[in-house]
């Protein structure tokens, strides 16, 4: 229960039948049901249309029980993704995608933060990992990982360099890191030669290995055992041996990153809920904490 007398309510929205965000919505709602978040999945059929998705979320937007509104993406291509996403009522918008949301975070304003890069920083925080004035290299600039997390590594004072596919020897620039956060897709991309030794390494990529010779290349005997027996094995942006052996710190993938981003949107939702209520979240928050 919390400050706003009812439990928050969550609805997440799973177009079609993508495996990977079917995994991803079933982890969401199980985490919102074990915390008393009311949640309910509304699962339309791929062929759904633009306009049909709008009417839905114009109906989530009405519906004061729902606080939080999630539109799990990818959707199928014939969706408007951006119309999609600027529908959602930004006080209701727990990804933190909406442009009015983007807008307060780039203005330094309290508003719901995207939750991957969210939970990045309360990472950092919560292992007492100094941010302020250390140089942070982030490496990605997509709206949904990349930029935000730039933007509040900049709001906890570090110095912030932003790298993408057109960077000029990214391996020099990232050697430059106190913080590197790896926000790219191409598993284990980032290796010995990209790290400084003692760098705290930050790794959000989720990429599945299925070609045996990459595997050989990324992952140890152990691993390569499990590989065998399941033809695909998951993976970072960043070479997971490479990142052991060099930085002062580090988060594995599986099991770093991606749970954070979970419990991240579960505060959102919460957040979410007391913002329409008027209750002040941050004040809340140290209470939480
Ligand atoms: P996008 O594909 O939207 O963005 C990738 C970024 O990486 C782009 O900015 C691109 O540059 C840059 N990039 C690609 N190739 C290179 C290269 N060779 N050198 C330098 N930069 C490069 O991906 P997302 O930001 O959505 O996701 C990134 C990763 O994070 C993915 O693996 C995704 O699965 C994972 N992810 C994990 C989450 C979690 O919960 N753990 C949540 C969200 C994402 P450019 O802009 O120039 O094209």
């Amino acid at each position: 229960m919390t400050a706003i007398g009812r439990p928050p309510g969550l609805a997440v929205v799973l177009v079609g039948n993508n495996p990977a965000s079917e995994v991803y919505v079933r982890n969401k709602t199980k985490t919102a049901g074990e915390l008393g978040i009311y949640n309910e999945s509304i699962t339309p059929e791929a062929s759904i249309s633009t306009e049909s998705m709008l009417q839905l979320i114009r109906v989530l937007n009405l519906r004061p029980e729902i606080d939080g509104i999630l539109v799990q993406l990818p959707l199928p291509a014939h969706i408007d993704e951006h119309k999609i996403l600027l529908a959602v009522a930004p006080e209701k918008d727990v990804d933190g995608f909406h442009p009015y949301n983007a807008g307060l975070l780039a203005t330094g304003r309290p508003g719901l933060r995207p939750c991957t890069p969210a939970g990045v920083i309360q990472m950092l925080k919560r292992y007492n990992i100094p941010i302020a004035g250390e140089h942070a290299v982030v490496v990605g600039r997509s709206t949904i990982v990349g930029k935000p997390m730039a933007l509040l590594l900049l709001e906890e004072n570090a110095t912030v360099t932003i790298c993408h596919s057109k960077t000029r020897d990214l391996a020099a620039v990232c050697r430059e890191a106190d913080i590197l956060v790896a926000a790219i897709g191409r598993a284990a991309m980032i290796t010995e030669r990209y790290i400084k030794p003692g760098a705290v390494v930050i790794d959000v990529g989720m990429n599945s290995v299925t070609e045996p010779a990459d595997a050989k290349r990324i992952f140890d005997a152990t691993r390569l055992a499990a590989f065998g027996k399941r033809g695909s094995l998951l993976v970072g942006d960043v070479h997971p041996g490479d990142v052991a052996r060099v930085s002062s710190a580090y988060t594995p993938v599986p099991g770093g990153v991606g749970p954070l981003t979970i419990a991240m949107l579960m505060q959102n939702t919460i957040e979410a809920a007391e913002r329409r209520h008027g209750v002040d979240p941050d004040a809340q928050l140290n209470d939480r904490c």
